[in-house]
């Protein structure tokens, strides 16, 4: 977990993506990064300074519709600005030394280092980033689940609109505001995870623990079979003692990305565990684990689910066994009515 004496950097990126689409966007960058805003915030919830800079853009220099729109801005508002190299340098000198991000989303910390690698620029992030996502957290604080826009929260939490939306610098400052009305303890334990820079060794997996789950990143694999078999992959400890769980159904996948598996803790009850699998820009692979408590309903509703699947997949085996005997019976009639037709 990242120094809790650290101050937060409440950050917003506005980006640009190719005037014609997607179709015709470069793979590498997909969205350029024409402003940043950011907000610094001491551990306590102080306001301390805001950075705000515009960015010349280097690979679509002509904006998307959507973007002129959005934002209120053309290209004449950014050709004077400084190039992403000249401006992420100073910013992260503003950053200082220690500090959390936060967002309202999951976007903004890939895209920036999204656009840190298309520039070749890798001393900012060197391992996977722990930020919090102040869009999720808000989440949590409402009755039904799901994201809201940050609009919907500076409205419900009777903040004043002053400004408008939409520029990185004005919403940094909304989202701080957000922020300082939610509860510190619930930020703290609701961190999460980037993964756009994903493990690349056994040394950087990392093992993170909330409440009533655990979830485990695991470094990436060329072969998808050597993944599943790894045993940091395959075992199943309980998320509140840590002690590996009795397995009570071992892994079976419900679709091409997903595999659930459940298991027992003497002293906790059933444990859920489940793996998300990634493919990387490469085409390796890699897996976020999620060990979670669950009830006995929910450890029945599993096991439901992997007895009907293998039922599915028995009946299969048996419709392909009697279409095989069909297809063999009638090659024997064929051959038959051929030798009684020779006979005649
Ligand atoms: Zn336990």
């Amino acid at each position: 977990m990242p120094n809790v004496t650290s101050n937060f950097i409440i950050l917003d990126l506005e980006w640009n993506g190719h005037p014609d689409g997607k179709a015709a966007h470069d793979e590498a960058m997909p969205f350029e990064i024409i402003e940043i805003g950011a907000v610094k915030v001491s551990p306590s919830g102080d306001f301390l300074d805001e950075f705000q800079a515009y960015i010349r853009p280097q690979v679509y220099p002509k904006l998307h519709y959507k973007t002129r729109e959005l934002l209120g801005i053309t290209y004449k508002d950014l050709k004077n600005a400084r190039t992403f190299p000249e401006v992420i340098e100073q910013f992260f000198t503003w950053c200082g030394r220690g500090y959390r991000f936060c967002t309202w989303g999951s976007m903004d910390l890939t895209e920036i280092q999204r656009n840190l690698s298309y520039y070749g620029i890798s001393r900012y992030f060197t391992k996977p980033v722990l930020y919090y996502n102040l869009q999720q957290i808000f989440s949590l604080t409402q009755e039904e689940p799901g994201a809201r826009t940050l609009q919907y929260a500076v409205k419900a939490l009777n903040l004043p609109e002053t400004r408008p939306y939409h520029d990185a610098l004005d919403d940094a400052k909304y989202t701080a505001e957000v922020m300082q009305k939610l509860d510190l303890e619930l930020i703290l334990k609701n961190f999460s995870v980037d993964y756009y820079r994903h493990p690349q060794s056994k040394a950087e997996e990392i093992y993170l623990s909330y409440e009533d789950y655990s979830e485990f990143i695991s470094r990436e694999y060329t072969k998808r079979e050597d993944l599943l078999r790894s045993h940091n992959v395959a075992t199943l400890t309980c998320p509140l003692c840590g002690a590996k769980t009795n397995r009570e159904v071992s892994w079976f996948s419900s679709n091409i990305k997903n595999y659930y598996c459940l298991g027992s803790c003497k002293r906790h009850g059933y444990v859920q565990g489940k793996l998300h699998l990634k493919r990387t820009a490469d085409l390796h692979y890699f897996v976020i684990k999620t060990s979670r408590i669950v009830s006995a309903t929910e450890a029945n509703e599993l096991l439901a689910r992997y007895e009907d699947l293998n039922a599915r997949k028995e009946a299969k085996k048996q419709a392909a066994k009697l279409a095989k005997r069909a297809k063999k019976a009638s090659l024997l009639t064929r051959s038959i009515r051929k030798k009684t037709k020779e006979e005649s």
